[in-house]
């Protein structure tokens, strides 16, 4: 396959913008380094790049793509809000009809805020957090993503429930220690960080299925624990949705789990591709928000009419009965194809999956923690991941990320995958 193209425009984006990419992951400094593909046209489960090779997207724009790339009902709408002008500054009907949808399927967002992309949706849920509480402590969970704002880009010390360190420079001591970080499905680490600092805690914020070091689902019994022990220590919950939300089922993953939290913070698929985030809670917390209370949150792009046109275009597209159950049949066949090819070529993996979202481990061991995310192997992901390339598959480029289907995978494009990843294991076998 060539990409002379996505080279020529590598070099090009390197000289003038940072590392060449506007965001980390794109570049691929998790497989080992080269050069990015770039797309140029996406339609379905396809992308076609700059030198006209085509792909099956696994990507799904880390996650918002679950309809497929262009749905005509989405592009359609998106094409009318223009037409009408896409920013106001005022509100807009659409802004109460897209509230309506979400709070109709999740009963725990009683009062909505829109904010435009995930990172913001978590940010504000923990500032009014603190504002309610009046504490100013976080409790987070290790390999956990929550978005690039400072208190986030935290990971954990040594030990199993420590005070965090700056994951990232520009990240001040002293928000570090804002921050304490418990490994994921443990819940006597939980409980003693509780015991340590349970009467500073603010807020403990949950991926309720994790979906940021693989999709790793949370063992019986932790997320009701979690909910418990933390409103003993009169701080609240928050579910960061921000991937879960319709991807598993119509709806949010509290719906999976069976527990509420207090707030729920949104983003990704609601925006059918667009910028979005949301935000929500219990009435009475969100009425610390501003203009009614004193936690202040704003934004110019804030529910724009472009973005709630595609989410709700997005939504009505989701609403399809037996949608999540196609797509959980989907991501059987392909499993099955992936433990299938690795035992045909000796390959070590483990693979977790929820319906249409799953991630490939190299290695043996069950994954339930960030730690044993950490131990599978990246060099051979970052084989594997080139390999897939070459023949037109595209995934994201880190171990730690799902592959998304979407309601355009058809069983062939499935049949196509799994015949690259025999080839792709029969290679890494010799
Ligand atoms: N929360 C989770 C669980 C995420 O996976 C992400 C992004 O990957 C975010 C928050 C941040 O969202 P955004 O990239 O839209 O700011």
């Amino acid at each position: 396959m060539k990409i002379t193209q996505s080279e020529a425009l590598h070099k090009e984006a390197q000289q003038h913008i940072v590392g060449g990419v506007n965001s980390p992951s794109r570049a691929y400094k998790g497989v080992g380094g080269g050069t990015p593909v770039y797309m140029e046209r996406g339609e379905g489960a396809y992308f076609w790049d700059v030198d006209g090779n085509k792909y099956i997207d696994f990507l799904g724009a880390y996650g918002p793509i679950i309809t497929g790339h262009a749905h005509p009902h989405i592009t359609e709408a998106i094409k009318k809000a223009a037409e009408n002008g896409v920013l106001y500054g005022t509100p807009t009907k659409l802004e109460n009809i897209f509230a309506q949808k979400l709070k109709a399927t999740i009963p725990s967002m009683e009062k909505v805020r829109f904010v435009n992309s995930g990172t913001e949706a978590v940010m504000t849920t923990v500032r009014v957090a603190r504002a309610y509480t009046n504490r100013e402590k976080v409790i987070k969970f290790a390999g956990c993503y929550h978005g690039h704002f400072d208190t986030v880009l935290v990971q954990a010390g040594s030990g199993p429930a420590t005070l965090g360190n700056p994951d990232s420079a520009g990240v001040t001591k002293a928000t570090a220690q804002e921050v304490i970080t418990v490994p994921f499905n443990d819940i006597e680490a939980f409980q003693a960080a509780l015991d340590t600092w349970g009467d500073e805690v603010a807020a403990v914020l949950v991926e309720p299925i994790v979906g940021n070091f693989g999709i790793v689902e949370p063992v019986e019994g932790f997320l009701q624990q979690v909910n418990n022990l933390t409103h003993d220590a009169g701080a609240l919950v928050i579910y960061d949705e921000v991937i879960t939300a319709f991807r598993f089922t119509y709806g949010s993953a509290q719906k999976i789990v069976g527990v509420e939290p207090d707030m729920t913070a949104l983003g990704k698929i609601i925006g059918g591709g667009l910028p979005i985030g949301a935000y929500g809670g219990k009435q009475e917390i969100m009425e610390t928000v501003a203009p009614l209370g004193p936690a202040y949150q704003a934004g110019t792009m804030a529910g724009n009419p472009a973005s709630m046109s595609a989410g709700i275009a997005c939504l009505e597209v989701l609403e399809e009965a037996g949608l999540y159950d196609r797509l959980d049949q989907l991501g059987a066949m392909l499993e099955k194809g992936m433990l299938d090819a690795a035992e045909k070529h000796g390959i070590d993996i483990t693979v977790n999956r929820l319906k249409g979202a799953l991630t490939l481990y190299f290695g043996s061991e069950t994954i339930t923690n960030y730690a044993q995310a950490e131990a599978s192997d990246g060099e051979k992901f970052g084989q594997f991941f080139k390999l897939m390339l070459q023949q037109g598959i595209n995934l994201a480029p880190s171990k730690y990320e799902a592959w998304f289907l979407t309601i355009a995978h058809t069983e062939d494009d499935i049949k196509e995958t799994i015949a690259c990843i025999d080839k792709a294991f029969a290679e890494m076998a010799s």
